[in-house]
């Protein structure tokens, strides 16, 4: 969460950040702000609301300079105003930061600083490190230092991050310190970009992209200073580091909408093309098996596991659901799935053959990094199914699975659910093929896989059904996503895709457990969306469904083209194309995922930056 630019160079800052901020803008969009080095010293400019705002406020008041900082806010501390909006002064203007994160600590470093007399405008914690690093500088200079020295500056900044608790990214400016940015991070991203005479600070890569294809991470306890003729970076414990220089592989198309609408529905569409990634070079048609790479353990280590734990969040979480099934049905792997957040303060036995999973689109999830670490501090091996190269997590964990999905920007995440479904089944497959599965069931598995991009562009033909159905359900305020099985998460994720964007109330559930209790809020003002594919306990579902038309419940349903006894009981039938069970989750999903862009749209909801939410949960 939170976007962060910086910029030291030779460009015009107030453009050069601004445009960052419009990429990073699905991060975070509560508010938007910039700081610049001018002849006058800092001058900040901020607003409410979204960066267009901010925009039209720079053009009314410009500001001219070289160097600079930005920040689009998902506020954790203080609502969304002006004054709450990032960058912050500390002290008599002696420093100004943008930060990324929550100092947890904050309320009692308020009360020491209010004794000092330092006065608070905003009721963020962020305030509280920018004073406090005023306060060092204050401190350094009576002890001999200057103002203008980095040596000094830097001193102010150590000894502050010495009594923050919590996590941050952030990035500084000195009004007396010509020409540079310090930045600091522990537990939120922060990523430099190296050009010629110029250096980039972000919270990712999407504002680098266009200027320069080469980055250097920053990672936890270090401490970065960009000035235009050099970077240098000095780790808070071990002193001074060699950047190593990493090449984006991001090109720019990837981040431009092009002739979509929204970002949400360019992901969805891009489906046939991201599953196709997932599965690039990962089958092996001759051995019958899945090529993973990058687990970084051996045949014989991955023999001796006897159980896995997929930890996750939000869609992460529904699609290890799926991954359950799929590694019990095709490997025998007794596997459970974990909320991330739960699991970083749970204390579940777990054992020294269990292989832990974290799955994440981001890299960057503040629980799932948690998690991903308590059990790697406890020695267990952690792998990471991710999709940003580079993320925290990919460089954290022990080996794992790329999707190769491209960015995805949409908040409510769409392609990112398919390609960790994919990247799962590919590993079932694996750890199948090492266990119980035989020669000619792996050869099946992978020709039912590489038919599916084509099965997904097809799926894509049921939108304007879709459309349709949107139109005439709409208004509805109270839904359920009902499915069995493989389509049980594919339920849950149909309803969260629904709540994230049009902020209906809708419940998944299995369509089975609806009579323990959710039948209760069947009426005609309901409706129920079934996942009902065809094969496994489809018969079982088709009464379910029957339960509900009894209640006079409306029924949507997601069948298998050419299914006429679905039609005869529901409502509307949404065809998508008929795939073998375990498959059905890559198909079904998509349509879900219509429907909900579509309803938000009629709603008058902005689908790519939906309330309360942003993209990449960087905070506990
Ligand atoms: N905690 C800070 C605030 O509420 C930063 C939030 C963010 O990461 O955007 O202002």
């Amino acid at each position: 969460m939170c976007g962060i630019v910086g910029y030291v160079g030779f460009r015009n800052v107030a453009d050069l950040l601004l445009e960052g901020l419009h990429r990073l803008e699905y991060r975070g969009y509560d508010s938007a702000g910039i700081a610049v080095l001018t002849e006058q010293g800092i001058e900040v400019r901020k607003r409410a609301g979204r960066v267009a705002e901010l925009g039209g406020l720079i053009a009314a008041q410009p500001l001219i300079g070289h160097v600079g900082i930005g920040h689009t806010r998902w506020a954790t501390h203080g609502e969304p105003n002006d004054i709450n909006s990032h960058p912050h002064f500390g002290g008599n203007q002696q420093v100004a930061i943008v930060h990324n994160g929550v100092i947890e600590n904050f309320d009692s470093l308020r009360k020491q600083l209010q004794q000092l007399g330092y006065v608070f405008r905003s009721q963020t914690d962020t305030e509280v490190a920018a004073h406090l690093i005023a306060h060092h500088l204050d401190e350094q200079i009576k002890l001999g230092g200057s103002a203008d020295d980095l040596t000094t500056c830097l001193k102010a900044v150590n000894a502050t991050l010495d009594r923050l608790k919590g996590t941050y990214g952030l990035g500084i400016l000195f009004t007396e310190l010509p020409e540079t940015i310090i930045a600091a991070r522990s537990g939120s991203p922060l990523v430099i970009g190296v050009g010629r005479d110029e250096y980039f600070l972000a919270s990712d890569a999407s504002p680098l992209i266009g200027y320069t294809k080469e980055v250097v991470y920053l990672s936890d306890h270090e401490v970065a200073v960009l000035r235009a003729d050099g970077l240098q970076i000095e780790h808070r414990h071990t002193g001074n580091i060699r950047p190593s220089i990493q090449t984006l592989q991001q090109v720019s198309a990837d981040i431009e909408l092009g002739d979509y609408e929204h970002y949400m529905l360019k992901e969805i569409y891009e489906q046939p093309q991201t599953v196709e990634n997932a599965l690039r070079g990962r089958l092996d048609m001759e051995e019958a098996t899945a090529v993973i790479g990058g687990l970084n353990l051996t045949p014989k280590e991955l023999r001796k596991i006897d159980r896995i734990v997929l930890t996750a969040c939000g869609t992460s979480w529904h699609s290890g659901l799926v991954g359950e099934h799929l590694l019990e049905e095709f490997a025998r792997l007794p596997t459970e799935v974990e909320y991330a957040s739960e699991l970083r303060y749970r204390n579940p036995p777990i054992s020294d053959r269990t292989l832990i999973f974290a799955i994440t689109q981001s890299g960057e999830t503040a629980d799932t990094l948690a998690a991903m670490k308590e059990c790697k501090r406890k020695g267990h091996p952690t792998l990471a199914i991710c999709n940003v190269v580079g993320s925290t997590i990919a460089r954290e964990a022990d080996g794992g699975i790329y999707l190769h999905a491209g960015p995805e920007i949409g908040v409510a995440s769409t392609k990112a659910f398919t390609s960790q479904v994919t990247v799962l089944t590919l590993l079932s497959l694996y750890f199948g093929r090492m266990r119980h599965m035989s020669f000619p069931a792996g050869r099946r598995i992978i020709r039912q896989l590489r038919d599916m991009p084509e099965k997904i562009q097809k799926t894509l033909e049921c939108h304007d059904k879709v459309r349709e159905v949107a139109d005439r359900y709409y208004h509805f305020n109270n839904f359920l996503y009902l499915g069995r099985l493989h389509n049980f998460p594919v339920a849950l994720e149909g309803a969260l895709k629904l709540k994230e964007i049009s902020y209906i109330h809708a419940e998944g559930y299995p369509a089975a457990e609806m009579k323990h209790g959710p039948i209760a809020l069947v009426d005609q003002q309901t409706p129920s969306v079934f996942v009902i594919p065809r094969g496994g306990i489809y018969p079982k579902v088709m009464s379910n469904m029957e339960e509900i038309k009894a209640r006079k419940g409306p029924v949507i349903a997601i069948a298998c083209e050419g299914d006429r006894d679905v039609a005869r009981v529901a409502d509307e039938v949404i065809y998508v194309p008929d795939v073998e069970d375990y498959l059905q989750p890559l198909v079904c999903a998509i349509p879900l995922q219509l429907l909900a862009y579509h309803v938000a749209l009629l709603r008058g909801c902005n689908v790519d930056r939906p309330r309360n939410l942003a993209k990449s949960v960087t905070v506990e």
